[in-house]
């Protein structure tokens, strides 16, 4: 008979079963799995078998008469070098991978490094924007993991982290302590037995702040976030075509990403479309260099946004039909007549969020929601886990100076999923910038406990802000100029130049630099290319039908 249990439960009775014992869960038949990597079956008897729960997380597992092995991960060479273990493969996690790589070890101390990730790709956040400007192409952001990695011993593999089980909490045995630093689940059901784990799986858009935001609200965080933005703009646009009324947008919060939404979308539709900007304070960018926030509200008030500050969104609903205005009404006449399909009209209900202001309904065909994140790491942890990791209120897991996550001392944290403070006792912003910082920090400081040297404390260096404001516009104020903001063309064109350098430059691993820059160059060099010689082609057969319909007059 079935018994059903949480995943968690059989995971850690098979786990306690197996004593953590470095090496001895290596015994086993091995087999090569489609990326390359090595799996290992457990011989031992281990009653699991997936049910047919289909829920992302926590769902449940069976104990079944029948046999089951859960498949775990060999790593290359056995155990006997350090087994470096990568949760997410963004800007912390890549480039903490890449600076590991880079650094010179002793002959044994080599660490072996699997990098995991849910996504076959990287992805250049940053110039998600660009995405929908048309400015760059999916693979000149989002190279694949494999192109990446190809020239280096980083092993990477595809499948999502569903939980962990650290075993090196401070409270434990000294044995398990040396033996193994924990074990993470993977949803594919694989296990991954690590000796030092760096998380790094970022945030999420956090949707779940209104009712009616996860139904009707698209984020902005991910690649296919822009896919599916992108997509629905193009519905709108072939909707739209030809007719008098305009695409109505709302962007929810007016932070960096907000903005530079708003600036790339109205950019986009022109005439032809109206961005609602809605935000709870009375100013735009409340964090951004005041050069920043002068140069983007110029860009905006010069563009079809209408900024709508000191407004919170109670709710988002679906709208009743178009009987608000005539203009909507007229709408759904025409879409009726030409069985084309109706815009959706979503509703905002405002609130204000200032004395002094009335309540207001926005209606629009798009909501696009930037407000607040949610790391990964909660949806992780299971109630029986005894080793929790320290999370603060908003879900980070928090770390001492040195990035080692509180009480876990073979487990690093960097970027959005890691709470650390600055100087002046804010907490670190989450940014690709940071991330890239500590990146270079975890692995010089995994290099040092490997290796039994002190670790460093990490230091944030703030180089500026950036931000993209369309094909055209941009704003860079460089953090060693005070007061000093390249705008305009200059801004954009100062942007571009400032990545390729600090990628080139300041980074921590050239090899990505250089073939990322590369890439992106050859790409833009082969649309280039491939641009004149379309035009050439034109000219000639413009040339080659002149010269036809000459000999046509002339008879021959
Ligand atoms: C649109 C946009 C524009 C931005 N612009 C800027 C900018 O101009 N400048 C700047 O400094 N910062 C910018 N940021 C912020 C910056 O991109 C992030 O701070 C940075 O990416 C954080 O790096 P990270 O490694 O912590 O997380 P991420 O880069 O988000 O990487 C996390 C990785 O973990 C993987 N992952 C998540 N969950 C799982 C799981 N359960 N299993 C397996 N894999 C998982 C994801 O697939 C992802 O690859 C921008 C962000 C966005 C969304």
């Amino acid at each position: 008979m079935a018994h059903t249990i949480s995943p968690s439960a059989a995971t850690l009775a098979y786990l306690h079963r197996r004593k953590f014992t470095r090496g001895k869960l290596f015994t086993g038949r091995s087999c090569k799995n489609s990326s390359g990597s090595w799996l290992l079956s457990a011989r031992r008897r281990f009653y699991f078998v997936a049910s047919a729960t289909n829920e992302r997380y926590g769902g449940v597992m069976e104990i079944s008469e029948c046999e089951a092995r859960p498949p775990i991960y060999a790593w290359p060479d056995n155990n006997k070098r350090p087994r470096v273990c990568i949760l997410g493969g963004g800007f912390g996690g890549l480039y903490t991978a890449l600076r590991l790589e880079s650094l010179v070890w002793p002959d044994d101390k080599k660490p072996q490094v699997v990098l995991v990730d849910q996504s076959e790709h990287f992805v250049f956040k940053p110039l998600l924007y660009e995405l929908l400007s048309g400015e760059v192409e999916e693979w000149e952001i989002a190279p694949r993991f494999s192109d990446l990695l190809g020239n280096t011993s980083v092993q990477f593999f595809r499948d999502r982290v569903k939980c962990l089980y650290p075993s090196d909490h401070l409270g434990m045995s000294t044995a398990t302590v040396t033996g193994s630093g924990g074990v993470v689940h993977m949803e594919s059901g694989l296990l991954i037995e690590y000796d030092w784990l760096v998380l790094a799986l970022g945030a999420e858009a956090k949707l779940d702040l209104v009712p009616g935001a996860a139904e009707y609200a698209l984020p902005f965080s991910t690649l296919e976030d822009a896919h599916k933005v992108n997509e629905k703009l193009r519905a709108l646009e072939r909707t739209y075509f030809g007719k008098d009324y305009p695409i109505r947008v709302a962007v929810v919060g007016c932070g960096y990403s907000g903005v530079e939404l708003a600036a790339t979308i109205s950019e986009r539709l022109q005439d032809g479309g109206v961005v609602k900007a809605i935000n709870v304070g009375k100013e735009i960018l409340p964090n951004a260099a005041p050069g920043n926030r002068e140069s983007a509200l110029k860009v905006l008030s010069s563009r079809n946004v209408q900024l709508l500050p000191g407004y919170v969104v109670h709710r988002i609903r679906k709208g009743g039909g178009f009987e608000t205005s005539h203009e909507l009404t007229k709408v759904e006449a025409l879409y009726d007549a030409t069985e084309i399909c109706s815009p959706e009209n979503l509703v905002l209900e405002l609130q204000p969020a200032e004395r002094g202001l009335q309540s207001q309904i926005v209606e629009v065909d798009l909501v696009l929601w930037t407000v607040g994140t949610k790391p990964q790491l909660p949806l992780l942890e299971h109630n029986d886990n005894p080793n929790m990791l320290p999370l603060n209120a908003r879900g980070q897991v928090e770390t001492d100076e040195t990035l080692r996550v509180k009480g876990h001392p073979r487990v690093f944290a960097v970027g959005d999923s890691c709470a650390l403070r600055g100087k002046h006792g804010n907490l670190l912003p989450a940014t690709a910038q940071v991330a890239l910082q500590q990146a270079d920090f975890v692995g010089w400081n995994l290099w040092a406990a490997i290796n039994g040297r002190p670790l460093l404390p990490f230091r944030f260096q703030n180089v500026g802000e950036m931000m993209t404001l369309g094909r055209y516009d941009g704003a860079v104020s460089p953090s060693f100029l005070e007061g000093l903001t390249l705008e305009g063309p200059i801004g954009h064109s100062g942007r571009v130049i400032l990545a390729i350098f600090y990628r080139r430059n300041r980074g921590p691993q050239p090899i990505f630099h250089s073939r990322h820059v590369k890439l992106c160059f050859q790409s833009k060099m082969a649309k280039h290319i491939q641009q004149e010689k379309e035009e050439k082609d034109k000219h000639s057969f413009n040339k080659k039908c002149i010269k036809e319909e000459k000999a046509v007059k002339n008879g021959k």
